[in-house]
């Protein structure tokens, strides 16, 4: 009975560990007609702040449900740091393509030792912020001068905490964020005022100069020789990776199988263990932007940054520079085509993956599509893409096909 007891313990509190570090990204994507939706919002495993970020997409959304534009992109990206193990800041980038652009950023913050969120209050006092007035007022005077109301400024930036609800900070700059028209007009873009902590007092103990350089680490590639008289596919995952990528990689493995995943920029950091284990295991990584804004849409400056910046992070997690591209809701057009030097890769076999949670009708239906040299579209960011893949990789095996990355059948295909 004690030992049964113990047990029941231990798995309780191994499984209670294991949450409290399971770090998650949800991510919403989907396109209907024209209606275009791309929300990334991390889940900390700490209920007040997972809740108060939770309470704060789906009110985005609703308001985004109701803009009765019939052509709308809704985009939400995220950024977070941890410092000092102790201090969680979230911040969301809301951008809303709606006739016209719209920007915005909310933040939170969150306290782990004392299990509380934290507001500007709690981390400087009513001195500091009547010290820190002008000097905003002054960076927002040289940064927007052509697009201030200076009575709305004046009357904004006060020495009151309620006017002062986002703002993020790392162990280097503090920042402040206001809306669109807050005090500006005709300016659409995100407004903040950047100021150095060296210039703060903070009343929170933060501790200077807690981030470390990653180390990069150099995978060793597993290559298969490809017998070029059977057949082969190139399956590919988009829009991760995400909780169930490790699955799908280790069973991938069990079947000699690799695949290309196209992920995107702003998952790459907080899933780069699986990330390093995807590339050790042979599969290929792509890029499929920095938080799946609608290419076609954007400014060419936008598309650059979107790429060049996971271009960088994949870089920079696993030493390898991708060399595909897949468009955003499979959008593209001869603008993005001449401004991408990467391959951009579409498919031959759409499986719908994200339509359905049959992962058997997802199987029936792929098994019956695929033939040889096909490119085929999954996402790793769904349980029945699994389920389906447990029952179509066997089959597929059993008629001989050998599963390889997007850039070896380029390669196939270059040749013959
Ligand atoms: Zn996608």
């Amino acid at each position: 009975m004690k030992k049964v007891l113990f047990l029941i313990l231990s798995i309780l509190l191994i499984t209670g560990c294991n949450q409290e570090k399971e770090k998650q990204v949800t991510s919403i994507i989907k396109k209907e007609n024209n209606i275009a939706i791309a929300i990334h919002y991390p889940n900390f495993q700490y209920q007040k702040l997972d809740q108060q970020i939770k309470k704060e997409i789906d009110s985005i959304s609703q308001e985004f449900q109701q803009m009765s534009s019939k052509e709308k992109e809704l985009n939400i990206d995220y950024d977070y740091n941890i410092l000092n193990d102790r201090y969680i800041n979230v911040q969301l980038f809301i951008y809303i393509h709606n006739k016209k652009e719209y920007h915005q950023v909310k933040t939170f913050h969150y306290d782990i030792k004392k299990k509380k969120l934290l507001t500007l209050k709690d981390i400087i006092n009513e001195e500091e912020l009547k010290k820190l007035v002008p000097k905003i007022k002054t960076i927002l005077t040289k940064q927007y001068s052509n697009y201030l109301v200076l009575d709305k400024l004046n009357e904004t930036i006060t020495p009151d905490f309620s006017h002062y609800l986002q703002f993020y900070f790392d162990d280097n700059d503090f920042t402040f964020y206001f809306d669109a028209n807050q005090f500006t007009k005709e300016y659409h873009d995100i407004i903040r005022a950047k100021i150095s902590l060296d210039l703060m007092n903070l009343t929170i103990p933060l501790e200077r100069g807690m981030f470390q350089e990653e180390d990069v680490i150099l995978p060793t590639r597993k290559q298969e020789p490809i017998d070029q008289n059977k057949p082969m596919i190139a399956l590919t995952f988009d829009d991760g990776p995400s909780k169930y990528t490790n699955s799908i990689i280790e069973l991938l493995k069990k079947y000699d199988a690799r695949a290309t995943f196209f992920v995107i920029g702003n998952k790459v950091k907080l899933y780069q263990e699986t990330i390093q284990k995807l590339v050790r295991y042979g599969n290929e990584i792509g890029n499929h932007s920095y938080n799946h804004k609608w290419l076609t849409k954007v400014s060419d400056d936008e598309l650059v940054n979107q790429i060049n910046t996971t271009q960088n992070i994949i870089q920079e997690t696993t030493g390898l520079v991708p060399k595909l591209f897949r468009p955003t809701y499979g959008s593209i057009n001869q603008h993005l085509r001449e401004k991408i030097s990467l391959d951009i890769v579409m498919w031959t076999v759409d499986t719908s993956d994200w339509k359905t949670t049959n992962s058997k009708k997802i199987a029936s239906y792929a098994l019956k599509a695929i033939k040889n040299k096909d490119i085929i579209l999954m996402h790793d960011t769904h349980k029945q893409t699994y389920e389906a893949l447990k029952i179509m990789l066997p089959k597929l095996k059993e008629q001989g096909y050998q599963f390889i990355t997007v850039s070896e059948l380029n390669e196939i295909l270059a040749t013959h």
